[in-house]
Formats: structure tokens, C-alpha cells, sequence
């Protein structure tokens, strides 16, 4: 089984051609995952062919190559939609990504359906971009913000959000996998109980995406925004769902080309679902290689992924917890492949630059949660994101590296 394994994944690692290269002299170990994953080479190659080969403009064309990009950018469309198992493809809006995603929500459905006291539900462990746009639209609106505590182990207090939910609260968004600490959320109790009250629900699924198989319909969340990049694909490129009455109701996001039915200088209305929602020329390469990424997860299949990844998840607990003076912070029962970690009182970004000099690329500071900081009652800490691609070898050289930083920090 673990020859096997290993064979699996090193024939896995040979298409990252990223992978290959050594950093200041030794062979890199890329743990940054939830920042960013790496490309294997049929999402690069899909870029570079539709350049190469049917670059044209989407959706307006009657000619050769445009049908042809259309068809290959659509196409994505179907993709995303099995892989979230989403009704119907026009519920599949696409985005830059997830920062855009929960914007649009803000923008189109908080402008229309949240009114002065009403209360949108976060929680302390959502990234900046699930937080920013709510106050935004709380300071617009006259609403307000709520938030969702959460234990010393980095778990959501479920007791304190039901005591939260109220007739008044329309919406709750929150993170399904936290980045900074890697805590799964038990997204369909927040959404049952959010429904109960009347309100909808957003979840951030930016690092759901990669590591877990994802069933809008199952969960029954009314939006649901997640990042190509995280998941093997191109950086820039996303997708909101969304239940389809709820975007027929919402208001258009960016105004111009291809979100209109017709313009005259008296009135304008507005395309169908889903291009009411994707004014201007998309980035139609992110589409088509947003689709190589889905395939090529497709074919590499969950199993191995969870499979690969508690392993790694496990291995690199019990390694990191074996040196002396570290500190896991995030101890969730539920974890995904993400050790945030504080090694004695040093500076993480210290213990970063210390490893990177090792070619090892890990994560320091806030992770775009400072009030998640805060509750900590921490600046930042160092942080090992694992994929799939990764192996136990790489985490021996990340404890290497650890005890080597702690030697030299003193
Ligand atoms: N939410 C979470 C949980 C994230 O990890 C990230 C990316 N770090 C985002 C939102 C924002 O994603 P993007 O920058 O791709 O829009």
C-alpha cells in the first residue's frame, strides 16, 4: 500500500514542474498550499493552447474561433457545476475569485434585502475578505455585524451562535475550512440553524475547495464562493454559486458589456443568469484552465486526496509536537492539512526566513486574520499548509529546518 502510495505520488509530483527546482541550493518544499497551489502542467498547457490556438472573444462571435472559445469557456461552467454539485449551470457565476465573490454578495444582495437593523452572523475565524465587505455594508445600510466566537482550540462556539440567531439576522457568511488554522466547520448545522431563523447563508469555501468534496445541494447553502488558484488552477479566476431565485432577485454587480439585454439612453435590461452577473471580457483562459484543474482533481479522485492528506495532517502533528518549545495553535478535532504553529517566543517571520534559506516556503504572519489574532492574543504565527503532492519526506526537512531555526534564533 505504501510503495504503491509512493509511487502514486511521485509520478504525481513529476507533472509540477515547480516542483523540481532547487531554492538557495536545496530542493524545494512548498508548504504554502492554502496561500496558493501549484499548477501541474495540464493547467499550464491548457493556458498556453488556448492562446496559441482558439484565442478569441466569448459569447459574440460567429466565427470559427470564437465558438470555439465560447464552447471551451462554457464548458467550465458544466465542470464547476458537477463539481459542486450545483443544480443548474446558471447558478455558476464566474468570478476573480473569492474576494469578488463574497463582494458581489455584498453589494448585489445586501444592497437589496439587508435594511437597517437587520444582523449579518460572521465568526472570529473568517479571513478579511469575509468580514471587510459585511462592515462595508453595515456602515451603508445600518445594519450590524455580529460575531460568532470561538474556543482556545480554534472550534466555533455553536452554542453561542444559536444564541445569536434571531428574526432580525438575514445573513450569515462564514468560513467552511479556516485558512489560518485549518478548523472544518460544521457547515451544514450553521446552515440548518441559520434557515430555522429565516436567514441565508454564505460559506467561504476557499479552502474547502481543495482538500473536500463539496455538494451545494446537500448542504443546501444559498451562496457558496471558492478560488481556482487554491485547487490547482489559475490565480484570478473563481466562481460564486448562487440558488438561482435568489440571483434572479439580486441586483447586477458590474455594469457594461454582456450583462445587458439591450441598452437605449432611456432604460436598460439586464441578460439572464448567469450573465447578469459578468460584465466585460472575461478571463476566459482562467475558464478553460479552471476546468483543466476540476478535471485533473476529477481524475486524481477524493479518496486519495483525503487519504493523502490526514496522513500528511497526522504525520506532521506528531512530528511537530515531538520538538521542544513549539506550539500547534488550532487544535480543532475537525482539522484539514493546515498546522499553524509558534516555536518559543520567536518572530515568525524569523523562523520563515530561516526556512525559506533552507528551501522551505511555509506562511508567517495574520493570514489575512487579524481579529482571529487578536482573539489569540498573538501578532501571527508560522504556517505548514499540506496538498496532496506533498510527502512525510518534506515534513522530515521541515522539522530539520525547525530545530535548525531554533539552534540559530537561540
Ligand atoms: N477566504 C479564505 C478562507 C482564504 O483562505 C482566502 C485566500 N487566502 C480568501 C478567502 C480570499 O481568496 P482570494 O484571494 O482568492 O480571493
Amino acid at each position: 500500500m505504501i510503495v504503491e502510495q509512493n509511487i502514486n505520488i511521485e509520478t504525481i509530483r513529476k507533472e509540477y514542474p515547480i516542483l523540481q527546482q532547487k531554492v538557495n541550493g536545496r530542493p524545494l518544499v512548498y508548504f504554502d498550499n492554502a496561500a496558493t497551489s501549484q499548477k501541474p502542467l495540464v493547467v499550464i498547457n491548457s493556458i498556453k493552447n488556448y492562446y496559441n490556438e482558439i484565442n478569441s472573444n466569448v459569447h459574440r462571435g460567429v466565427h470559427h474561433l470564437s465558438q470555439k472559445a465560447t464552447d471551451a469557456y462554457e464548458a467550465a461552467r458544466t465542470a464547476a457545476q458537477a463539481f459542486i454539485n450545483a443544480k443548474s449551470a446558471v447558478e455558476i457565476n464566474f468570478t476573480k475569485g473569492t474576494t469578488e465573490s463574497i463582494n458581489l454578495v455584498a453589494h448585489s444582495f445586501g444592497n437589496k434585502f439587508i435594511k437597517e437593523n437587520d444582523e449579518i452572523i460572521i465568526s472570529t475565524l473568517e479571513h478579511h475578505s469575509n468580514i471587510v465587505p459585511w462592515q462595508i455594508l453595515c456602515e451603508n445600510t445600518g445594519a450590524k455585524l455580529k460575531i460568532i466566537p470561538i474556543n482556545d482550540a480554534g472550534e466555533l462556539d455553536m452554542e453561542a451562535f444559536e444564541n445569536l440567531l434571531t428574526e432580525k439576522t438575514k445573513l450569515v457568511s462564514v468560513v467552511y475550512i479556516s485558512n489560518s488554522l485549518g478548523t472544518i466547520n460544521p457547515a451544514k448545522t450553521i446552515i440548518e440553524k441559520a434557515h430555522s431563523v429565516g436567514a441565508k447563508v454564505l460559506l467561504d469555501a476557499a479552502q474547502a475547495a481543495p482538500h473536500t468534496p463539496i455538494d451545494v445541494q446537500t448542504l443546501d447553502c444559498d451562496f457558496l464562493a471558492l478560488s481556482a488558484h487554491k485547487m490547482c488552477g489559475p490565480t484570478g479566476f473563481g466562481i460564486l454559486y448562487g440558488k438561482e431565485t435568489l440571483l434572479e432577485q439580486m441586483l447586477p454587480y458590474q455594469a457594461g458589456g454582456e450583462m445587458i439585454k439591450e441598452v437605449t439612453f432611456e432604460k436598460t435590461t439586464y441578460n439572464t443568469l448567469p450573465f447578469k452577473f459578468e460584465a466585460g471580457t472575461p478571463d476566459i483562459a482562467g475558464g478553460i484552465a479552471f476546468k483543466a484543474a476540476i478535471d485533473y482533481l476529477n481524475e486524481i479522485g477524493w479518496d486519495f486526496i483525503e487519504q493523502q492528506e490526514k496522513e500528511l495532517l497526522n504525520y506532521g502533528t506528531q512530528r511537530l509536537e515531538e520538538i521542544d518549545g513549539l506550539k500547534i495553535v488550532g487544535t480543532a478535532k475537525n482539522k484539514a492539512s493546515v498546522i499553524s504553529f509558534l516555536l518559543d517566543n520567536h518572530h515568525p517571520y524569523d523562523v520563515g526566513v530561516i526556512l525559506d534559506q533552507l528551501g522551505i516556503a511555509i506562511r508567517t504572519g495574520h493570514h489575512c486574520c487579524q481579529p482571529l489574532m487578536n482573539r489569540l492574543n498573538i501578532e501571527g504565527t508560522c504556517r505548514a499548509s499540506f496538498a496532496f503532492y506533498n510527502t512525510k519526506e518534506e515534513i522530515d526537512t521541515l522539522v530539520d529546518g525547525i530545530l535548525r531555526a531554533k539552534r540559530m534564533l537561540g
